[in-house]
């Protein structure tokens, strides 16, 4: 497979924006390096490069593009938006209408806000409770990520729990000095976290199932103890659910009630985006009553947005909330997901190659290892050299995985099983060249 002109628009993008890419996860420095693959179109489960190679797509753009790419009913909505003008600066219809379909199937939003991502609808749940609980500290999981936000951008130290370091520079050490980072799993490290900075904790922020280092799931009980210790400790309970949301069901974790061992709970905040804007730019937050009257105009803590809520981004959710009450459309993605998943590990271990796979439903997390992925220390004990062989010899052959060895595969409602069956022949010879 050639790919020159990826090869030549690389060297122009580095000469114009920074790294050549406009997110770092995009770059190939994790796998080993190159130019990435310049997409110049998507449809369905398939990408098409500007050299005309065609891919199946497993990153389905880091988690959003559920119902595939293009989908006709989205881009339609997108189109009418377009037409009747993308943005106004006043309220609109259709952002009750999304609300509404929003809390229907999120019953702890008593309230939500519209932000443009992520990042914002994270950053903003922090302040919420900070302003409510009137409490400084935030305390996470290692290895969870929840955007780009000063707070969240703090790594784990060595220790069982340990006061925040920042993991990106231009953080000040005393923002840092407000984070502590335990590790995911292990209430007995929660515990001892909020003994010493209970009463100055705002929030305990958590991933309900992680989707960032790997899919984890929490173990039996750890989501239940993460509640308990956090109420005790007069502190809120945010779930950062930007991946999981609609992803596994139509709903979030906190009425996943599939898997027998996993206990959906209500958080007091929840943090929202990728799917929930059917591709383009979202983000969302809310949660209960009194909390959320917290945010301006009704309360101190500010919140604003010139494209929050913009009829575009509101349309195109609905639409993709819409595909995704079509029944059957989530059995469909975890029955080939799971397909996959199985191959994957025949055909690694006929190969000698160690392989986990953490499956969810839908999606699911390769590590290149011989033991489980339970937290992030076990996620980066794994062959990052030889997942980005993989890559490439993935990519080499048409298919498309995030370039990196932490990110999951998405199954989408446009992937068949003949793109499976593809998929497996050229992960067998993957497998045989590693
Ligand atoms: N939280 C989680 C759990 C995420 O996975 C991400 C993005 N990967 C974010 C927050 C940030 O979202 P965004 O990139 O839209 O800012």
């Amino acid at each position: 497979m050639q790919r020159k002109r990826s090869e030549a628009l690389y060297e122009e993008a580095l000469q114009h924006i920074v790294g050549g890419v406009n997110s770092p996860s995009r770059s190939y420095k994790a796998v080993g390096g190159g130019a990435p693959v310049f997409m110049k179109r998507a449809e369905g489960a398939y990408f098409y490069d500007v050299d005309d190679n065609r891919y199946i797509d497993y990153l389905a753009a880091y988690g959003p593009i559920i119902t595939g790419h293009a989908h006709p009913h989205i881009t339609e909505a997108i189109v009418r938006a377009a037409q009747n003008g993308t943005l106004y600066g006043t309220p609109t219809e259709l952002e009750i209408q999304m609300a509404r379909m929003l809390k229907e199937a999120i019953p702890s939003l008593d309230k939500v806000r519209f932000v443009n991502s992520g990042t914002e609808a994270v950053m903003t749940t922090i302040r919420v409770a900070r302003a409510f609980t009137k409490r400084n500290k935030i305390i996470k999981f290692a290895g969870c990520y929840h955007g780009h936000s000063d707070l969240v951008l703090v790594a784990a130290g060595s220790g069982p729990s340990t006061l925040g370091i920042p993991d990106s520079a231009g953080i000040p050490t005393s923002i840092a000095q407000e984070v502590i980072t335990v590790p995911f799993n292990d209430l007995d490290a929660l515990k001892e976290a909020l003994e010493r900075w209970g009463d100055d904790s705002a929030a305990v922020m958590v991933e309900p199932i992680v989707g960032n280092f790997g899919m984890v799931m929490p173990k039996p009980g750890f989501l239940e103890g993460v509640c308990k210790l956090t109420r005790e400790a007069g502190a809120l309970v945010i779930y950062d659910e930007v991946i999981t949301a609609f992803r596994f069901h139509y709903g979030t974790t906190q009425t996943f009630n599939v898997f027998p061992d996993f206990k959906a709970i209500e958080p007091d905040l929840t943090a929202l985006g990728k799917i929930i804007g059917g591709g383009l730019p979202i983000g969302a937050y809310g949660g209960r009553k009194e909390i959320m009257e917290q945010v301006a105009p009704l309360g101190p803590a500010y919140q604003a947005g010139t494209m929050a809520g913009n009829p575009a981004s509101i349309s195109a959710g609905i639409a993709c909330l819409e595909v995704l009450q079509e029944a059957g459309v989530y059995d469909r993605m975890n029955d080939l997901a799971t397909t996959l998943a199985d191959g994957l590990r025949t055909s690694a271990a006929k190969h000698g190659v160690p392989l986990t796979i953490n499956q969810i439903r839908g999606s699911f997390s390769t590590h290149f290892c011989d033991h489980p992925v339970t937290n992030y220390d076990e996620a980066q004990d794994t062959d990052g050299e030889m997942f980005g062989r993989f890559f490439k010899l993935m990519l080499e052959q048409g298919i498309n995985l995030a370039p990196s060895k932490y990110e999951a595969w998405f199954l989408t409602i446009a992937h068949t099983k003949e793109d499976i069956a593809a998929t497996l022949a050229a992960a067998e010879h993957a497998f045989s060249k590693l």
